[in-house]
């Protein structure tokens, strides 16, 4: 009985002033909209990790995140679709948000942990899961191997040819990923990687430990805005602007700094005349819950 996990993402032209006024042409591949909660590359990083637990005959998912984790979100829908128990350690106080409100409808069960003790993730899991036969374990944000190649996916389904990818990165797996797709595939596209955190340099030496072969790929490391899950103004305007002429929106934790890269470099004149261009939209959009105030 194996699960039936083919969920294929649209590829479209996206038509927004600004890119259109400096003749570049851009795309999304559209994994938001791969399932309402099961979202973008989280489904890419959970796919092969369900397939392995199925085999493994597991019927209960253990993972780990912050409060409001796509990843949390996503675990606890895939959970409830197919047929898992979930059970996720979150990192600080016992409190409620959307997110975690709409993971405990999908039956996930919640253990708040203190952020010295969320630390560290195998030994927490020793000490609830080390005789249980029945539970799988998860990485934070899905990391891990399995991750990793559904995220080679997203290249392997692409329809178009573009000159250039641009993916944000927290840990870096998903455009791992995405480079071993384009590898694979033998693509002629520069690959570019968003940071989402503040000194992201580091992130070079994290994809590259991902790669199945060494190759050139441009990492961004100046629009963070602050920080993880820090915003500006500017970028909460621009997210206003974007959602409001396109119809898309877009989260201000990822998918809005580099799109706001993808902006910046345009107006710069990085890319040449009729570039085309494609951002992976890794869907994430409840981190629009985690800033609504700001907007
Ligand atoms: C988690 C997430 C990312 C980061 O993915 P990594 O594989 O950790 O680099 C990017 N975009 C969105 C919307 C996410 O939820």
């Amino acid at each position: 009985n194996m699960l039936q996990l083919n969920f294929n993402s649209p590829e479209e032209e996206v038509f927004y002033p600004p890119f259109r006024d400096f003749g570049i042409r851009l795309f999304f591949k559209r994994d938001d909209l791969i399932h309402p909660f099961i979202s973008g590359n989280k489904w890419r990083k959970l796919k092969f990790n369900l397939i392995k637990a199925q085999k493994e005959a597991k019927t209960h998912l253990v993972t780990f995140g912050g409060a409001y984790s796509n990843h949390l979100l996503a675990t606890a829908a895939a959970g409830a679709r197919f047929g898992f128990k979930t059970t996720a350690f979150v990192r600080g106080e016992n409190m409620c948000n959307e997110v975690l409100s709409i993971c405990k409808v999908f039956g996930m069960e919640l253990i708040f942990v203190d952020r010295d003790t969320y630390k560290n993730k195998s030994e927490l899991y020793e000490q609830h899961y080390a005789n249980n036969l029945s539970t799988y374990f998860i990485g934070e944000g899905g990391a891990g191997l399995e991750a990793e190649l559904g995220c080679r996916e997203i290249i392997s389904e692409l329809q178009n040819t573009y000159d250039h990818i641009f993916c944000s990165v927290g840990t870096g797996t998903t455009v791992a990923g995405i480079i071993n797709g384009a590898t694979t595939q033998k693509l002629n596209t520069q690959v570019h990687a968003v940071s989402a955190l503040k000194n992201g340099s580091f992130l070079r030496n994290d994809i590259d430990n991902l790669l199945i072969k060494p190759i050139f790929y441009t990492l961004h490391t100046n629009h963070h805005f602050g920080g993880y899950a820090k915003s500006e103004p500017e970028l909460i305007d621009f997210i206003k602007d974007f959602s409001s002429s396109t119809g898309i929106l877009i989260d201000p934790v990822y998918t809005a700094k580099t799109l706001f890269c993808i902006k910046d470099l345009t107006s710069m004149n990085y890319f040449k005349k009729d570039a085309r261009i494609l951002m992976i939209h890794t869907g994430g959009l409840f981190g629009l819950l985690g800033m609504k105030e700001k907007f």
